[in-house]
């Protein structure tokens, strides 16, 4: 396995392996990978002849006083991971590489970024489309693989595929769960045993919805009251959100008809935590 960190040569290694007639599958990460990772590594290994994994903490994601300086990083470990899981290229460019003096050039998804996530952290889906294209321009996957754990960021980039003509197959995978349910995260990492405990009311909660449903309960301002009573079983659990929307335009429903998203983040502490499961009458 390659690990590469310039944008040129990335592109120039590509330019041979298409040559070939490879096929390239691409999975973009933060780092600090995790079961959740690897499993879209896997599956990119399985389906490609080529796997581009690329390591790269966005700072254009990260809002005023995130988390961006103290996000999770080593290399060495990732490399190991990555590698197993069939890696056979990692790129971890710099931000400088990224964002060279004067960059000046972002791309916008509008609507769907508005709710969910796009409300608590302006910003923050501008800066993940700006690097996911460019990413996608150096890497040019004929598929990429991401995880349906951050379930709005895959709509919108499939959105962003879809409306600016990009020529590649957008994948997304279910969510990797820790045995009592809570969602693989690098985030996971900050929380004390105390909040790390705590955190299993998220998937509690969607459990909890998926029941209603499931037992005939469509009013969604009955889940989300249910919903919230669980989460406040933890003490550290402050809501960020709570919401019951539709899978195309994610916008909140009154009522459930036909398939839904439901999508929380909470906080603990400094940690915000997000999860999602789809439901359906
Ligand atoms: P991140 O490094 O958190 O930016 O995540 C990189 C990719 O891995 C994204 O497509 C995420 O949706 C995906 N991912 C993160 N956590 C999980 C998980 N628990 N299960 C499946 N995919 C995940």
């Amino acid at each position: 396995m390659q690990v590469i960190t310039k944008p040129d040569t990335i592109r120039e290694i590509i330019k041979g392996v298409k040559k070939k007639g490879m096929t390239v599958g691409f999975v973009p990460t933060m780092g600090f990978l995790h079961e959740g990772h690897l499993s879209l590594i896997r599956r990119a290994s399985l389906e490609n002849d080529f796997v581009v994994v690329s390591i790269f903490v966005n700072p254009l994601q990260f809002g005023v006083g995130e988390d961006f300086e103290r996000y999770p990083r080593d290399l060495e470990r990732d490399r190991e991971l990555a590698r197993s899981a069939g890696c056979d290229l990692l790129f971890v460019p710099s931000s400088k590489d990224m964002y060279p003096q004067g960059y000046a050039t972002f791309i916008d998804v509008e609507r769907l970024t508005e709710g969910l996530c796009g409300a608590s952290r302006p910003g923050h889906f501008r800066g993940v489309t700006t690097v996911v294209a460019k990413l996608f321009n150096l890497v040019s996957p004929s598929k990429a693989y991401f995880g349906q754990k951050d379930a709005q960021q895959a709509l919108v980039l499939k959105k962003m595929v879809t409306d600016l003509n990009m020529d590649l197959d957008l994948i997304v995978l279910p969510t990797v769960r820790e045995p009592d349910g809570l969602a693989m995260s690098s985030r996971n990492q900050y929380l004390t045993s105390e909040e790390r405990k705590e955190a299993t009311v998220l998937y509690k909660s969607l459990l909890l919805a998926k029941e209603l449903v499931e037992s005939g309960e469509k009013d969604t301002h009955v889940i989300r009251k249910k919903m919230g009573e669980v989460i406040c079983t933890a003490k550290g659990a402050v809501i960020d959100y709570l919401e019951i929307v539709d899978t195309k335009e994610l916008k909140p429903l009154d009522l459930i008809n036909g398939q839904c998203l439901v999508a929380v983040a909470v906080k603990f502490g400094t940690t915000r935590l997000i999860d999602n499961i789809f439901v359906e009458v």
